[in-house]
């Protein structure tokens, strides 16, 4: 056997990698694949994981790594956790979805486990994307509503006084759009102020008008979904962090050619549940098989569509009249100017401990939870 060839894992293998130690989990059978002080197989795992990699690696069968790794591949396409197919040479990589492109697994520089709130300062915006509403519920996201409501400056100082350990929390800054807040400046300067992690969230469609009025040093995700249009978003890729939104097989295609073109450092993707066919992620995520043996298994799927885009657990959201929500579904849980704002705080934080222990500790699915190898990555807690 001799040439060029794409090597992947199959979509419901989950692989780990430590130090020299390589463990493929075959989520299906749960069977698991063990590889030992295996330095070379470590660092074609490591290559294989980067998000850059998009899922598939292309080895030459004259290559050093080539012989290194051809046990492990052979063994890896035997039990089925894999596949090694013949390629042209300069063919073009197909790109594969795994979970090291999703945010479950590539959190934001910085972002630390703990309490995670949304404050949407705005809705008004320009922009008509069709799926706005949808973005908002499935992945942190601008979304426009047909209000003209904006945060107060105040608000967000009262807020801040009565979190009780900000250093470990992230604010998601979202609109609308956010240069038509009348306060821009002024809530910028208490964001810098934050000692938790602040990151600001725009639509590639802003890019325009918002990202030269937010700070230089602070985090800043731009959404992009497809087709892309306005490319103008690409001209500083190291200052962003991309949120690619893929919904079909061809987005993720497009997803790779401009993360390439445009070399983009730091990016991840979201998932969107468009009400298509969802047999292409499906197909590519082991989460969302129908047939998971462990609690998740039970969740609808738009459910677990917001698990792994990390938008499930510990989310609080705020709205810039001060209602607050628990879930990125569903109504407002209390107000922030009708009510004390610790008590508040208080008890969104017991709603989002109870839903925690009841998706992974319900009675009935305790023992496979506590034994589950996923528990320390699903579900996301970023
Ligand atoms: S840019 Fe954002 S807020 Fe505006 S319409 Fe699009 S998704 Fe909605």
């Amino acid at each position: 056997m001799s040439g060029t060839f794409d090597f992947q894992l199959s979509p419901y293998v989950y692989p780990f990698v430590k130090n020299n130690n390589v463990l493929l989990l075959n989520t299906k059978d749960m069977n698991a694949m063990i590889f030992n002080e295996e330095e070379h197989v470590a660092t074609f795992m490591r290559e294989l994981l980067k998000p850059s990699s998009f899922g598939v690696v292309r080895l030459d069968t004259t290559t050093e790594q080539y012989k290194n790794c051809k046990t492990f591949i052979d063994k890896v396409c035997e039990m089925g956790n894999g596949s090694f197919q013949k390629v042209r040479q300069r063919s073009k990589i197909s790109p594969v979805l795994n979970p090291y492109l999703l945010k479950i697994r590539t959190p934001a520089p910085g972002a630390e486990r703990g309490e995670n709130i949304t404050l949407v300062l705005n809705h008004d915006c320009p922009h008509n994307c069709s799926q706005c509403d949808e973005y908002a519920r499935q992945f942190t996201s601008c979304s426009k509503r047909n209000s003209n409501a904006v945060m107060d400056p105040d608000f967000v100082k009262s807020l801040f006084r009565n979190l009780s350990n900000p250093e470990s929390c992230t604010l998601d800054v979202c609109g609308g759009d956010l240069s038509l807040h009348p306060h821009l400046d002024r809530m910028i300067e208490l964001f810098s102020s934050f000692s938790g992690l602040c990151r600001y969230h725009i639509h590639c469609r802003q890019y325009r008008s918002s990202a030269s009025k937010l700070p230089e040093n602070a985090g800043k995700v731009i959404i992009v979904d497809f087709p892309v249009m306005d490319t103008l978003c690409f001209e500083h890729p190291e200052k962003y962090t991309y949120n690619f939104v893929i919904s079909q097989k061809e987005d993720l295609t497009l997803c790779r050619d401009y993360v390439e073109s445009y070399n983009i450092p730091n990016f991840y993707i979201s998932i969107m549940d468009a009400s298509r066919s969802n047999g292409f992620m499906k197909k590519s995520i082991f989460l969302l098989q129908d047939e998971l043996e462990c609690s998740l298994g039970t969740f609808p799927f738009k459910d677990k569509v917001r698990i792994i885009n990390s938008h499930y657990f510990y989310k609080t959201f705020i709205l810039p009249n001060g209602d607050v929500y628990e879930s990125s579904v569903g109504g407002p849980i209390a107000n922030l100017y009708e009510e004390t704002p610790s008590n508040v705080m208080d008890f969104v934080r017991s709603l989002h401990i109870q839903s925690w222990e009841k998706a992974r500790n319900a009675n009935e699915n305790f023992n496979v939870c506590t034994d589950c190898l996923f528990y320390d990555m699903c579900p996301g807690l970023w």
